[in-house]
Formats: C-alpha cells, structure tokens, sequence
C-alpha cells in the first residue's frame, strides 16, 4: 500500500446545506449589513488562500483518522514551530518542513498524524496538517486536533515556522497568517477580535514567542480589514454562547521552558480525552 494519504470520503456527520447555520442560532452579531448567505459561499470561496494538500507534500497516512465534530471551533490558536529561522522560502522547504513535522508528532510524541491543522512556512506556503483538515473547514465542522492542551476540542490550531522569542516573522508569514485566518473567520462564522489567541493564552508556553505574540492585535485587525474588503457580509458569532472553560487563562510564561526542537509547550492534556 502506498505511503500517500488516501482521504476517506464518510464524513460521520451530515453535511451542513447552509453555511455558518451555527452562527445564525447563536444569534451572533451582525457585520457588515444584511444577511447574504450566497455572498457569504461567494465570500468564502474567494477567501480562502493557496493551501497545499497532504498530498502535495506527501504526508504519511495517519495511524487512525481525526475526530471530526459538527460544532464549528470558536478559537483560532497561533503558534510558533519553535525550529530554526530558516532563510529558505522554497515550496520545497515548506513541504519538508510538514514532513518533519509529522515524523515527529507521529515517531517522537506518538501521536496519530501531525497535531495541528494548519502550517505556514516563513515563505508564506500554507499547507494542510491534520488528515482532513481541508474537509473540516470547508463543511463548517471541526477537526479536532493536538496542538493547545485541554483545548483541543473546541480550537483549530495554525503553526507558523520559526521561533519568535526575539526574532520578528517574515512579511510573507504574516500575510498568509491574515488569509489564513481571514478564510477560518468566514468558514466558522468567527470574530476575529475574540477568536484570535496565541498557544500561550491557554497553557503555560512562551509559544508563540514575544514577537508573534505582540503581533496579535494588529493581525486581528489586519483580519477585520481583510474581511470587510471580501465583503464578508454574514453573522459572526460573539463570544456569549462561548461556555466559560473554553475562554483563555492566560497562565505565566514558564521561565524556564524546554528548548526541544519542535516542542512549543503543551499540547494535550486530560481534559482532550
Ligand atoms: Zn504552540
């Protein structure tokens, strides 16, 4: 059998027929004017960026397939990769880098595939993690994943190549990062204000490094631009029918934080059981 992920098509759960039906029970706010849920699929088709599929950078096939739930994310988790600041921006470093990523998540941490959904590479590539993470996003589902420990039910994680403890990203890493989180606040019907947090805001990590960190709130804004320009006019869920356990902590940044490559704090824990 060969090497390469073969997705598998049963989804589990039924297909959601209107876009972002989540977000219109929940009685989120609206942006942007009146409801338009067929400029809402416009929008969201013309969002979302270049992703490289699993098959493009050749992925192994997952010991067993991800969880996939109904209930779309409400967090968006930043990362860094905590490897080097390579200055190579090729789509051929980017797929290695996946590569990479997977052995480890899967030999080193034994894990079932690579734990976070997304990867962006410091050249800007942008590129699928988790087995079937693309189908996820574009059903509206959540893909459950093993990036934020005891939060891996209800966010979807981005790893962002680099270490930013003191080093700033690449431009083009940051403007995948704004399409990228731009396409997910479409696909899920989110607030960017609220759904954009770093891996430290809920475990004890410096992850994603002071310098990505500090670069969050311009990233939600430059998001909120991004949105608005795709006129984006669909409901966003706000943050009350978010239940209390889901919201950040922001626990103390570990002084002392293993420097393992590949390590970027915890990544799960009891409560993702
Ligand atoms: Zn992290």
């Amino acid at each position: 059998m060969s090497s390469r992920d073969a997705e598998r098509t049963d989804v589990g759960v039924e297909r959601r027929s209107v876009l972002h039906g989540a977000a219109l029970a929940a009685g989120g706010v609206l942006l942007g004017g009146a409801i338009d849920l067929a400029a809402a699929g416009d929008a969201l088709a013309g969002a979302q960026p270049t992703v490289y599929t699993r098959g493009d950078w050749n992925a192994r096939r997952p010991k067993s397939w991800a969880v996939m739930r109904p209930s779309p994310p409400d967090r968006i988790v930043v990362h860094h990769t905590a490897t080097a600041n390579s200055a190579n921006h090729s789509k051929g470093h980017a797929f290695a880098l996946s590569r990479a990523i997977q052995n480890y998540h899967m030999d080193t941490n034994g894990w079932n595939d690579t734990g976070q959904q997304l990867t962006i590479s410091r050249g800007g590539h942008i590129m699928e993690g988790r087995n079937r993470s693309l189908k996820a996003i574009a059903e509206g589902h959540h893909l459950v994943g093993a990036h934020t420990a005891n939060h891996n039910s209800h966010t979807i994680g981005i790893e962002n190549e680099g270490n930013y403890v003191s080093a700033t990203p690449p431009r083009d890493l940051m403007g995948a990062l704004t399409e990228t989180c731009a396409w997910l606040c479409l696909a899920y019907g989110l607030d960017p204000a609220d759904a954009i947090v770093g891996h430290r805001d809920y475990n004890a990590t410096a992850c994603p490094g002071d310098r990505l960190y500090a670069l969050l709130p311009q990233l939600r804004s430059d998001v909120r631009s991004r949105l608005r320009g795709l006129k984006a006019r669909l409901m966003q869920r706000g943050d009350s029918d978010v239940p209390e356990e889901h919201l950040p902590t922001y626990p103390d940044v570990p002084a002392d934080e293993s420097r393992a490559l590949f390590y970027h704090g915890p990544a799960v824990g009891p409560r993702d059981n």
